[in-house]
């Protein structure tokens, strides 16, 4: 091909991580399962000798989602979104401070308290939507701050499951003032909805068990940087803890990516028209999607991302009981956690002991997916009618 125009993510997601076109060749990658290779002697720098420092089968799928979020290298493929987390939060310097959102994924909070209470690091927790406050915590002069600036700002935008919408370029250009390193987890937009590198992010973390792989059928994560240092140190980080994906889940994400997308389209159109009703029901106190003309986060989410994604936020009438009765009562929605899947599912979020304690307790976090959106209306009324006793 004479000099192509950059490919459109809807097309990466399809083409890239191709084996090389050979006569009879396969047009999918094999999944490769050996534990150690053929190797003798000095081994150079990016020859295979060992599969938890490095298979060939996580290649396709690093190369692809490097390409989806624009990234000068591969992703870098972990066992799951919490070991990418925690590689990235390796990179938090001893005795550093990271500010985190309140509202971030509730296993990232507690594993930067683990961090804080094992060594010495210190966190600053913020409301990632106040703007002024997050840039004041990061420079060292928020209420409690003692005037030195943060090593590390971790940023999830939209929130889990809060649906905060934070303003990502603002708060890289304040962190970066302070040379504080920027990560941002990128799971809820996907690359499709923003690229957090080409927002200026130093890091980007995914919880490849969600949209990436689509189909609630593996646990996996990655971790990505532009910056060849960083880029480094999560690689090493990866071969040091050993929290590595097994080649048959990387197969399946590959597998699960080439679709996203198709899916990723569909169910943010499903979630922002089920909002739109929902915010009408009778038996809805308060529902939460960007795409709701009055939502906090509207303005910012339609400036920098593509689409609003498909996680809504909902609170219906009658607290807590209702909303048990609502995830007891619906027949094709799935009560279960996790999101991300082609498949509906809900559940309430404060079940959990570990999450945030200004989640309300009547919060339900619905994880849209693929299905017809007249079939997901259909129960998620009827649902709603039992759970709250509304009628008409
Ligand atoms: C699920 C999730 C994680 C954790 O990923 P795992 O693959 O479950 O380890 C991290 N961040 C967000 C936003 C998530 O939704």
């Amino acid at each position: 091909m004479p000099d192509a125009a950059p490919l459109s993510p809807a097309t990466i997601v399809v083409s890239a991580g191709r084996p090389a076109r050979t006569q009879a060749g396969p047009v999918n990658p094999p999944i490769v399962l050996s534990s150690t290779y053929v190797s003798q002697g000095a081994v150079p720098d990016g020859e295979l000798f060992y599969a938890r420092a490095d298979t060939e089968t996580w290649h396709p799928f690093e190369e692809t989602l490097g390409a989806l979020e624009g990234s000068a290298h591969p992703a870098v493929l972990l066992g799951s979104g919490m070991a990418a987390i925690a590689a990235a939060l390796s990179l938090l310097p001893p005795g550093g401070r990271v500010v985190v959102p309140r509202h971030a994924y509730n296993v990232t909070v507690a594993h930067a308290h683990d961090l804080a209470a094992r060594t010495g690091a210190q966190v600053t927790v913020v409301d990632v939507a106040d703007t002024e406050a997050v840039v004041a915590a990061v420079r060292g002069d928020g209420p409690d701050g003692d005037g030195s600036p943060a090593a590390m700002l971790w940023v999830e935008s939209p929130t889990n499951p809060m649906l905060e919408v934070a303003d990502v370029p603002a708060l890289v250009e304040a962190a970066h003032a302070v040379g504080a390193l920027v990560a941002v987890d990128n799971t809820f937009a996907t690359p499709l909805g923003q690229q957090p590198l080409a927002l200026g992010a130093d890091v980007v973390v995914h919880s490849v068990t969600k949209y990436l792989a689509g189909h609630s059928d593996v646990v996996l994560g990655a971790a990505l940087s532009d910056d060849p240092a960083l880029h480094a140190a999560l690689r090493r980080y990866r071969t040091l803890h050993g929290a590595i994906a097994g080649p048959t889940e990387a197969w399946l994400a590959l597998r699960g990516v080439r679709t996203l997308a198709l899916r990723v389209e569909r169910s943010q159109a499903n979630a922002a028209e089920l909002a739109r009703r929902l915010a009408e029901h009778p038996g809805v106190a308060q529902v939460r999607h960007p795409s709701l003309p009055d939502d906090p986060g509207h303005a910012r989410a339609a400036a920098q991302m593509r689409g609003f994604g498909s996680i809504l936020g909902v609170r219906p009438h009658g607290g807590v009981d209702a909303a048990d009765a609502l995830v007891a009562a619906v027949r094709l929605w799935v009560p279960a956690t996790s999101l991300g899947g082609v498949e509906s599912s809900l559940e309430r979020r404060r079940r959990f002991p570990l999450e945030t304690a200004s989640v309300p307790e009547d919060l339900l976090r619905l994880s849209v997916g693929v299905e017809d959106v007249e079939d997901l209306w259909r129960d998620l009324d009827q649902a709603l009618r039992a759970a709250t006793g509304v009628t008409g």
